[in-house]
Formats: C-alpha cells, sequence, structure tokens
C-alpha cells in the first residue's frame, strides 16, 4: 500500500515553500461534520428498507452441509462429538471433554466472538461471490457461498461482517442441510456468529451461503463509490478498497490476511459500465431480461480477502503486453487515456514485471495486470492482485507541466506498487503486526526498482538517505517511538500499523542486511522465500531462516533471526561512538567503539539503554587517500578492536555509504580531521558519506553529543561541493534549524551563514533556460542530478533571502502576469510562486488564486495553492484557511496541506496554530479515523513550537481534547519539548560560534 507522506519531519522550508520530495496528499476524507449527520440518516432509513425487503423476500442465510464424497478425509473415524476440538489452533473454544450437553454449555460460555481475532476453528477455502450492482441508487446485493473446512470441531461459525446487512436466517429444507439454532451480529468486532445445534466435524467441508445488500459507500472505504466530471457531466465509478479490514464492510468473510482462500466473482451490472477484477473476465452474458451485463472472472489464486478488488466504472484503458504474455492495461477518464497522460505508467510497469521476474526468479502469477487511475483514494495506490488501484496524481503524468519530482514521485509509486504482486499479494505476512515485511520491502525496492529504470538517477545509494534513512532516524530518535513489529490486537491498532516506521525503517533495515549478506546471496534468499511461501503467508522468522540458510550455503554462519530481532522488536538505533585508542602510543592500531541508544531527549537516556548488534564498516583514511576498510561487529557496550595503522593524521569513518541505521560519532580530534578533509578535498569521502556526516552532525549537535559549532564549521566546506546530495541533507538540517530560529532576534546570523556557503554554488549553477514550452519529454531523459542541485541551490538561496533569487522570482511573476503566459520552468515553479506570493504585493495572490481555480493538471493545482500560504497578509492567510475548510474551493484532501503550509510561513504560525486549536473538532470529525493524516495534521501545525508559552498551549490543548490521535499528540509534545530544551540548552552556544567562527586549522 502506498501511504502518502505523514512524517513530522517531512517538512523542509521554513518559508513555506512546498516541497514536492517530501509531499503531499495525504488524503483520506471524511465527510464533514454537516454530511455525517446526512449520511446516518441515509443508513437508517436504509436499515429500515432492508428489513421490508427481507421480510418481503424471505431470501437469507442459508447453511448447508456438504458431506465430501472423499472418504479420506473421514478415514480415521474421529467423527463423533468428542472429536479433535481443542486440539490445536483455538485454544480458546477448547473446554472440559464432559458429557455433549454440558461441554456445549461451556463452548457457548466461552464466547469466541468476544475475541478479537478469529477463533480458528474453520478455514475458508473457496469462496463463490455474486454480486449485483445498482449505480443508479449506489447499493448493491449479492450472496456468497464459502467453502469451508473445519479444523477443530465447532458449533460456531464466526466471521467479519460490518455494515453489510445480514437478514433473517432461514432453513432451506432439503438433503445435507444443517439446523441453525440462532445467528447474530457482534459490532463491537465486526463480527457476525452463527449458532448450530450440531457440531461441525474436523477435516470436513462444508458450506455457508448468505445473501446481503449493502450501499455503496460514500466514504472511500470498502465498496465506495466516487465521481468525475467528463464534458460537463457527472460520472460515477464505484472500486474497492478493502486493506487492511474493510473486506468486511462488502461481503461477510474470514477477513485476517491469514485466511488465505481462492474467489469466484460475478458481477451484474448495467451495460453501460465496465467492471474489472483480479482476474480477467472468463465469461460474459452480455443481456439478461434486464439488459444487463453479467461478468464471470476467471478464479484467483489463493490469496487474502484484503486483496480481493472489484471496479464499475466507465474508463477507457490503454494496453501493452510483457514478453512472457501478460496483458497490463491503464484504465482511466477517457480524456487522460486520449491525452495519452496514462502512457508512461504503463510503459515503466512493462518494464517493471521483467525486472522484478529477473529479481526474484519468480514468474508474476496472474494472466493479467490492471492498473486503476481513480480520482480519490484513501491512499496514494493499493497493490490488489492484478487490479492496482491509484489515485490519479499517482500515476496519470502531464509531461508538459510535470517537474521531475513529480515524475520522480509517481515512479516510485509504480515500482512499490508492482513490488507488492510479490512481495504482499503473492507472499502475505501472516498478521499485521509484520506489515513491515511487506511494505518495507516495497519501500525498499522503489530505490532498486527505479535505479532499474533510470540508472543515473542513483536513488539506492543516493537519494534514499536523505529520503528514508534520515527522514526515518529524526522519528525513531524520540523516546515516543516504537518497536517496527508493533503488537496489534484490536481492529482499531491496524491502521496504526502503517506508519513511517513500518515503512521506512523496514526498508533501511533490508538494505543493511542486504549489505550485510551482499547482493547475491540477498537474492538467493529472498527467492526461496518467495517460493516456499508462495499462495501462502510468511512471519519474520520465516524470512531470517531463509536468509540464513542462504549465508550458510556460502559456508558463513550468521544467525540472522537473533540479529533482526534486536533491530524490529527494539525501537531506536544506536549511536556509535569510535575513537582512537588513548591508551596505546601513536600509531596505534586499535579504535575503541561503544553503543548507546541514541535519544534526543537528554533526560530520557539512561544507562542501562538496549544494545544491538551491529554490522559496523570503518574506514580509514588521510589527506590523498582511504587506507582500509573493515567489517567490525559491535555486540556490547564497549569494545575494542585492531584495525590498520593510524597516526595523528588519520581519520576514521564508520558506517561507509551509511548502509547501516545508525548513527556515528568520534572524539573533537577526529571531527576536526574529517572537516578539514572535507574542505580540502571532499571527494576522498564518498557522496552517501557527505551526506551522512552532515546529517549525523547536526543531529548529534541538535541532541546534545557533539558541539553546536561542529556540524557549522562542517557545512563550511558546501562551496566545493558539487553534488545533489549533500546538498540536500544540509538544506534538510538547515530547514529543521530554521524552525527552531525564525523568529529568534539574531536570526540573520544564521540566514547569512547559510547565504555566504550558498552563493557561489547558486551563482555558478545559475536558474534553468528551458521553459515549459520545450520538448515536454525533456523530463524523462534530463540529468536529475544537475536538475535537482540547481533546484536546492535556487530553493536555498530565495528562502534565505538572497536578492538576486528574489528579483528572478519576481521577473518571472511579472512576465506571466503581463503576458498572460507562464514561461517558468516546471522544476522550480513552486519556489517562484511561493516567492512572488511573499514579496509582492495582493494582485499577485488573487492572481495566483485565479489561476488555481483555472488550472486542470493536478500537479499545478496543488503547488499554486500552497503558494498562496505564502503570503505575509495575515487577512489573506485567514480567508484562505476559512474559504478551504468552509467551501468546496479546495479539495478535500488538500485542506490539512493548506493548514500546514500557513503553518510553515512564520508569518502565519500563530493564526495556523490558533485555527488547528479552534477548530479541532471539524478536523477531527473529518479526518480522525485516518490516523496517518490526522498525524500529519498535528505533527505540521506543532512542529514549529517552541517557546515555553506554546508548549504549555499544547499541554493545555492535549488536556482538553487529548483521545482519539493515537501516537500523534505525546510524539508532538516531545518534539516541542525538545525545540524548547534546545534554546534552554544549546541556543547561546549556537549563536556564539556564529558571531566568531574559528579558523579552521
Ligand atoms: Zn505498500
Amino acid at each position: 500500500m502506498g501511504l502518502n507522506d505523514s512524517s513530522p519531519g517531512a517538512m523542509r522550508n521554513g518559508r513555506g515553500l512546498s516541497d514536492q520530495w517530501a509531499e503531499s496528499v495525504v488524503v483520506r476524507p471524511r465527510t464533514t461534520e454537516r454530511h455525517i449527520t446526512v449520511h446516518k440518516r441515509l443508513v437508517l432509513g436504509f436499515a429500515l428498507s432492508i428489513l421490508t425487503l427481507i421480510i418481503v423476500t424471505a431470501v437469507a442465510v442459508v447453511l448447508s452441509v456438504r458431506f465430501e464424497e472423499c472418504g479420506g478425509r473421514d478415514r480415521d473415524g474421529m467423527t463423533g462429538e468428542l472429536g479433535s476440538r481443542g486440539s490445536s489452533g483455538s485454544g480458546k473454544m477448547n473446554g472440559s471433554r464432559g458429557e455433549r450437553m454440558g461441554e456445549r454449555g461451556d463452548e457457548e460460555a466461552a464466547q469466541p466472538w468476544r475475541n478479537s481475532r478469529l477463533p480458528g476453528s474453520l478455514r475458508p477455502r473457496h469462496y463463490d461471490l455474486r454480486l449485483a450492482v445498482y449505480m443508479d441508487n449506489f447499493t448493491f446485493s449479492g450472496d456468497v457461498s464459502i467453502e469451508l473446512e473445519c479444523v477443530n470441531a465447532t458449533r460456531f461459525i464466526v466471521l467479519h461482517s460490518d455494515r453489510s446487512g445480514s437478514g433473517r436466517l432461514v432453513n432451506r429444507p432439503g438433503g445435507g442441510a444443517m439446523r441453525i439454532h440462532r445467528h447474530f451480529p457482534f459490532p463491537a468486532n465486526q463480527m457476525y456468529v452463527v449458532v448450530l445445534h450440531r457440531e461441525l466435524k474436523p477435516m470436513r467441508l462444508y458450506r455457508l451461503n448468505i445473501t446481503f445488500d449493502a450501499a455503496i459507500e460514500d466514504e472511500l472505504l470498502g465498496f465506495f463509490r466516487s465521481s468525475y466530471t467528463l464534458q460537463r457531466e457527472k460520472r460515477y465509478l464505484a472500486v474497492t478498497q478493502f486493506s487492511p479490514i474493510h473486506a468486511r464492510k462488502a461481503f461477510p468473510c474470514f477477513d485476517e490476511p491469514i485466511y488465505k482462500a481462492t474467489f469466484s466473482l460475478t458481477l451484474r451490472h448495467d451495460p453501460q459500465y465496465t467492471s474489472l477484477s483480479n482476474m480477467p473476465v472468463e465469461s460474459s452474458t452480455l443481456a439478461d431480461e434486464d439488459g444487463w451485463v453479467t461478468n464471470h472472472f476467471a478464479r484467483t489464486p489463493r490469496m487474502s480477502t484484503y486483496y480481493l478488488a472489484w471496479a464499475v466504472c466507465n474508463f477507457t484503458y490503454k494496453e501493452t503486453q510483457t514478453d512472457s504474455g501478460v496483458t497490463i492495461r491503464l484504465y482511466a477518464r477517457p480524456d487522460a487515456i486520449s491525452s495519452g497522460a496514462g502512457d508512461y505508467a504503463l510503459h515503466i510497469t512493462k518494464r517493471l514485471l521483467g525486472f522484478y521476474q529477473d529479481y526474484f526468479k519468480v514468474q508474476y502469477s496472474l494472466p493479467k495486470l490492471d492498473l486503476l487511475a481513480v480520482p480519490k483514494h484513501p491512499y496514494a495506490a493499493m497493490e490488489n492482485w492484478g487490479l492496482s488501484v491509484f489515485v490519479e496524481q499517482k500515476i496519470l503524468l502531464d509531461a508538459e507541466v510535470s517537474s521531475s519530482s513529480y515524475q520522480m514521485e509517481l515512479t516510485m509509486v509504480v515500482v512499490h506498487e508492482i513490488c507488492h504482486q510479490w512481495f504482499g499479494d503473492l507472499v502475505t505476512p501472516v498478521w499485521w503486526e509484520d506489515v513491515w515485511l511487506k511494505e518495507g520491502f516495497a519501500h525498499f525496492f522503489e530505490y532498486v526498482g527505479t535505479d532499474f529504470l533510470f540508472p543515473k538517477w542513483n536513488m539506492e545509494k543516493q537519494r534514499f538517505l536523505t529520503d528514508v534513512l534520515h527522514e526515518v532516524m529524526l522519528l525513531d530518535g524520540l523516546s515516543s517511538s516504537h518497536p517496527i513489529s508493533q503488537e496489534v490486537q484490536q481492529a482499531t491498532d491496524i491502521d496504526r500499523v502503517f506508519d513511517w516506521i513500518a515503512y521506512k525503517k523496514g526498508a533501511a533495515l533490508i538494505r543493511m542486511l542486504a549489505n550485510v549478506m551482499g547482493q547475491p546471496l540477498f537474492q538467493k534468499g529472498l527467492n526461496d522465500y518467495l517460493l516456499s511461501h508462495m499462495y501462502s503467508n510468511a512471519a519474520r522468522d520465516d524470512l531470517w531462516n531463509k536468509l540464513s540458510q542462504a549465508m550458510r550455503s556460502e559456508g558463513r554462519d550468521i544467525n540472522i533471526g537473533e540479529m533482526m530481532d534486536r533491530w524490529t522488536l527494539q525501537m531506536g538505533y544506536p549511536i556509535i561512538t569510535i575513537s582512537k585508542n588513548q591508551s596505546e602510543q601513536v600509531p596505534t592500531h586499535y579504535i575503541t567503539v561503544t553503543q548507546e541508544h541514541f535519544l534526543y531527549g537528554e533526560e530520557v537516556r539512561n544507562n542501562n539503554s538496549l544494545q544491538w548488534q551491529v554490522p559496523l564498516t570503518v574506514a580509514l583514511g588521510n589527506a590523498s587517500t582511504v587506507c582500509s576498510e573493515s567489517l567490525i561487529w559491535v555486540n556490547n557496550k564497549t569494545e575494542t578492536h585492531r584495525i590498520g595503522e593510524m597516526d595523528d593524521n588519520t581519520w576514521l569513518l564508520g558506517n561507509i555509504n551509511q548502509t547501516g541505521y545508525f548513527r556515528v560519532n568520534y572524539d573533537l580530534q577526529n571531527w576536526k580531521l574529517l572537516i578539514q578533509q572535507l574542505h580540502n578535498n571532499p571527494q576522498i569521502i564518498s557522496v552517501g558519506n557527505r551526506a551522512g556526516l552532515i546529517d549525523d552532525a547536526f543531529n548529534l549537535a541538535r541532541a546534545g553529543y557533539l558541539p553546536q559549532g561542529v556540524s557549522l564549521q562542517l557545512i563550511g566546506y558546501l562551496p566545493e561541493e558539487t553534488s545533489f546530495l549533500p546538498w540536500h541533507a544540509a538544506s534538510r538540517a538547515l530547514y529543521q534549524l530554521d524552525k527552531l530560529l525564525d523568529r529568534t532576534d539574531e536570526y540573520s546570523l544564521f540566514s547569512d551563514y547559510v547565504l555566504k556557503q550558498v552563493a557561489s554554488r547558486y551563482h555558478q549553477i545559475g536558474w534553468p533556460t528551458n521553459g515549459p514550452s520545450n520538448e515536454g519529454s525533456n523530463v524523462l531523459q534530463a540529468s536529475y542530478q544537475t536538475e535537482e542541485l540547481q533546484r536546492e541551490l535556487i530553493m536555498l538561496a530565495c528562502s534565505f533571502g538572497n536578492k538576486q533569487c528574489h528579483r528572478q522570482a519576481v521577473v518571472y511573476i511579472s512576465d506571466w502576469i503581463s503576458s498572460n503566459k507562464n514561461r517558468i520552468p516546471p522544476n522550480i515553479r513552486d519556489i517562484v510562486y511561493c516567492t512572488g506570493v511573499s514579496l509582492m504585493d495582493e494582485d499577485v495572490w488573487e492572481f495566483i488564486w485565479m489561476k488555481f481555480h483555472s488550472s486542470t493538471a493536478v500537479s499545478e493545482k496543488k503547488i499554486l495553492l500552497e503558494a498562496l500560504t505564502c503570503s505575509d497578509n495575515t487577512f489573506l492567510l485567514n480567508r484562505l484557511l476559512n474559504l478551504s475548510l468552509t467551501s468546496d474551493l479546495v479539495p478535500e484532501q488538500d485542506v490539512i496541506d493548506v493548514i500546514i503550509h500557513v503553518g510553515r510561513n512564520p508569518q502565519g504560525r500563530n493564526l495556523a496554530w490558533k485555527y488547528f486549536r479552534d477548530k479541532w473538532d471539524v478536523l477531527n470529525a473529518r479526518y480522525g479515523e485516518a490516523l496517518f493524516m490526522n498525524s500529519k495534521l498535528i505533527g505540521g501545525v506543532t512542529e514549529f513550537l517552541n517557546t515555553e508559552k506554546e508548549l504549555s498551549e499544547l499541554k493545555e490543548f492535549i488536556q482538553s481534547s487529548g483521545v482519539g490521535a493515537g501516537p500523534a499528540l505525546p510524539r508532538a509534545l516531545e518534539i516541542v519539548e525538545g525545540n524548547v530544551r534546545w534554546h534552554r540548552l544549546h541556543r547561546r552556544q549556537f549563536y556564539q560560534w556564529l558571531r566568531k567562527p574559528p579558523a579552521l586549522g
């Protein structure tokens, strides 16, 4: 599943510039308060009408038994009432083996439906699901026939059902039917319970038939609807989103990932619509008595309920075929298809299927793969097997107006979802606690797969560091973080596991492991893992076993499970401190290495902190060369290791290319040597390590492990830096500081220092010359590194106040207004728009506002909207906030971004913070259930708070509103406390250094 950004660490620009990288649209819009009321009324009315319907038709749940002809299932004669109940798999259900009625009483007393998990006595093998979809009144009706295998004798059939109306049970007369004692919903656990008169017997097959009716939802869960406009006509489509626990909203089923089964789906609908599902249409009845179409889809392989998908729409498509004969189609609005906006995604999908088949050495499992571009979706995308669904912004590319950032982000979403066809669809995590097993892999492969498509982008070795590693270490260094494997019991916990820790830490740990193993063995282990668990489920230990086996096959005996448990079951990560052994004479051969749990909060650290098995790579170097590299396993708090010969001028560098998930600190003398090296000849140290040193130094300083001056002195080498990545790492760190400092009296000391580092490289690289009128496909071939560096420097220069940069932006905007032709290069439009709005008068704001309304390209619309938040005029900002929330001028999913971006603007900060608190009830009602949405909002409006007064306002707010926000509020509190602490402990030292930077040497 592709999450949109929810990270509180994603912001980069203290001046309110948008950041398409850290992005953006977190969408899971909820109905507004007003809508909810209406909606509830509808449900009520609808429920009544269902009842009427059922009384009239008297069709409902029928339970019948099909005695298996195959006697083998029953071979040992264990068919009596004293069967194998309670022997395995359903501890909750075992009772004493007393006489039959007594036992029954015990079993009933046990009430397995009160447990949040299904009892495990029954296993679904196959679902025949038939649905009739009424797009005219947004309802559907259906019946499902589930073939069940009995594992342990039981009188209870417990399965999931939520919202879909379940009818009265009627025993259908006839051979083999079992009598139903009673049946009832158990809404607390979203379950439906059927109690039988007699027990179902182990190793036999049964068939359960249920009919149901439900609404096609107006919110983005289960089977839901959305709309778009085509030639001024409103069109509707209906599509499913079942992950993680919403299949039960569309039909009664065993809705836990472990209950894999095959599915045969039949959809009946008005012929003006097309229907799609995981599998191709096997047969189609073109017109029945109503003139409707009935599509029978081929039987799926074994899969989890949350990957089942279907859609009813009137989209058109383009298609292509892979060499191995898989048909790939991209379905979208007819106008998007005809404009070619889907071509790019279709093209890369074809290449990616080939890439993954080669990498995993496992064929893609289905005969086809459809990509469906929908106008509204709760996530960036969802990897349903054979029918992956994407929100339009993450799959349609308008090459004319799209920036390379937009293209890269879209590419990565596609790479992510295609990876899931193996990690997720084919092999599924046993339970949600290990959701990172699929999300971490898909996120890691975003970088590997994008490197395959665009080798020059160098994603895995470079961009991964800033966008994944640095990003998540910021979060995971908080004491409010949590282990990557999280215990999940209640349904409400499940949404919570889809967070940055699962995605980004998962990816970072997998990358670390891949580097320890080496790519051939890593690939071998993955292949074995996929083959062993295909069409089934796996837990993390299954992966560790296969990877350990691969290592052993090459004579390398590492217990990967033991090592990785430290990283997955413990929160946080270590800080490794390396120093030359002082007790020895110079030259020495020994280093001392210590590890402790890295935490930003100085008062929460303690000596008995966690420990890890750390694969530490160390390089030794001097002015002109790197002399040696070695791998050291650090298992204890303090260790001494012998490495190469070192003298006074030898520097040590840990975590080569930042493949490890930890930070490294050194003694001050070594920091000095490294900084000298960077100033004199930065190329000796790899690009990845240059970025890593910057990120480590700033975060160590922020947490008080290192004097403030070290990080500032380190970036003094930036005028020598020609690569994008270290600049990117630096700008991330500087925007973090900017948030802390931009309301302090001495702010100009800081901004002047930043501008001094930026100036020469900025002037040298200049502004892009190609306008949007040039060939749009440039974006595909352009050297992305150069473009991104240019963009980064322009953003730094403009946001920290470079006069020339400001003038250039104003010239561009004036030209646009006077000529009504937008000649601003797409890659820097967000920077130019924002700078223009903040510097120029209200007319520019009105002009951008007008353009926002008239623009149709989704990416352009978004940056125009964000530019509006850059104004210095609080009246305009206030107007924008109010319009966003109360009118439908701003798309529902963008409202949160408007509030956050107003908060990024120092002039809007108080306004956004106050607005957020005033409107909390409305916002929480609208976005509350979508935890990651809420947490993005909470993180976004609070991260700038850094005074004692603001801290107490936050505490007050938490007390008065507190509930329902998951981990976001405690995290926000910890971050703001950290901000306040930094001011108290370190600000003086920071500014002192800036007033008098000591000479290097
Ligand atoms: Zn995913």
